[in-house]
């Protein structure tokens, strides 16, 4: 069977190395807010080029602490509308309305699945003060067009990079577009931990200087609280993985860079839309391949029946869901198809040739 994702074979890639700096810290005596932590956060602000990047409990927390953050330091505050796009996972949206902000939803690019920059502006209000932008499946979602709009209406671009570690616009890296990042290392990401682990990424020393103090109870030295914070830290454990695992995330990413070509090149098969990649190759990094059928559940099956494991990314999108029932009458048209029509089908570090191959041989042959 072609496993979806192969986790154990992934980190074992780098056993050796990971095993090395487990036993260190284990044996250090020193399991939060140490050594490891600080070495892993500056080498991600160096591999993001941001001024800062700091390490938190998981991608949730890291967008959740943006706007703790922003709503902290006086720049939002309760009622305040953020544009959210319809067609991400519930984490984005989660973020804004755990801050008692109001996600105001906005449809997908169908070609991008990324939010459709045109159709932002209609969705500004006097309230409107940040737009979340998802690189979702590890497209970078920025535009001029994006940026100017931010401008035009004074709003801040916070970008959910859970999923597009790695990828660039214009030399510039996902996390250091906007006004401050979060990411995840959550286990199947491109760069993933073992376990929950994630962080913000940002320019702006103000906004990570209260970001770092919210995280650890809204402190910035022992028992002296300027913030009700909450605790949100990343561990030295995951920090010393993650810091291994960094130094392999371009060669890891070029990987999915070619099997993803080969996936757009050779599978030629009138019942699959396959995902536009962009021109400039480092714009994505393929978190995950993502094709379209009108019959998906079928076409999923029949990879299953061949051996080919596949999962959908979303199967409901937020506005669908019961936590949002107050959406429930809300319309959204095109994330809807996409979350009917959605498949994902295996990219990772460890997928061989041969597998390739093989998914290949076997879309070509479905009818
Ligand atoms: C994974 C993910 C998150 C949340 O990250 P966790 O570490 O699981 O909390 C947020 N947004 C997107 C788009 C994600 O894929």
């Amino acid at each position: 069977m072609i496993k979806f994702l192969d986790l154990q074979k992934i980190n074992l890639a780098h056993q050796q190395e990971i095993e090395d700096r487990l036993i260190k810290t284990f044996r250090s005596g020193w399991y939060l807010l140490g050594e490891e932590l600080k070495n892993f956060e500056a080498n991600l602000a160096n591999y993001i080029a941001t001024s800062n990047a700091i390490g938190v409990a998981n991608g949730l927390d890291a967008l959740r602490l943006i706007f703790k953050a922003y709503i902290t330091l006086g720049a939002m505050r309760e009622g305040d509308e953020v544009i959210v796009p319809a067609n991400t996972y519930i984490a984005s949206v989660l973020a804004v309305s755990d801050n008692r902000l109001k996600p105001v939803l906005v449809e997908p690019d169908i070609n991008t699945y990324n939010i459709d920059v045109s159709k932002i502006e209609a969705a500004i209000t006097a309230r409107t003060k940040a737009i979340m932008l998802v690189h979702l499946y590890g497209r970078v979602a920025w535009s001029g067009d994006l940026k100017r709009l931010a401008e035009t209406y004074n709003l801040k671009i916070i970008e959910d990079n859970a999923q597009a570690i790695g990828a660039s616009f214009m030399g510039v890296k996902a996390g250091n577009l906007g006004d401050a990042a979060g990411l995840s290392f959550y286990p199947g990401k491109n760069l993933g931990a073992l376990g929950d682990a994630g962080a913000v990424t940002t320019n702006d020393d103000r906004l990570a200087a209260a970001i770092r103090a919210l995280a650890n109870y809204g402190s910035n030295q022992k028992y002296v609280n300027i913030y009700q914070g909450l605790n949100s830290r990343l561990d030295e454990i995951q920090a010393a993985v993650l810091d291994v695992k960094l130094k392999y995330v371009d060669e890891e990413n070029a990987i999915r860079r070619t099997i993803a070509s080969r996936y757009i090149r050779e599978i030629k098969n009138p019942a699959i839309i396959l995902p536009e990649a962009p021109l400039d190759s480092a714009e994505h990094v393929w978190h995950l391949f993502v094709v379209r059928a009108k019959e998906r559940d079928r076409l999923q099956a029949y990879l299953s029946e061949n051996g080919i494991q596949t999962l959908i990314h979303y199967p409901v999108p937020p506005h669908k869901q019961e936590a949002y029932s107050e959406w429930s009458d809300l319309s959204f048209p095109i994330t809807e198809q996409i979350h009917e029509e959605v498949l994902s089908l295996p990219i990772s570090p460890v997928v061989t040739r041969d597998e390739v191959n093989n998914v290949i041989a076997v879309i070509n042959q479905y009818v």
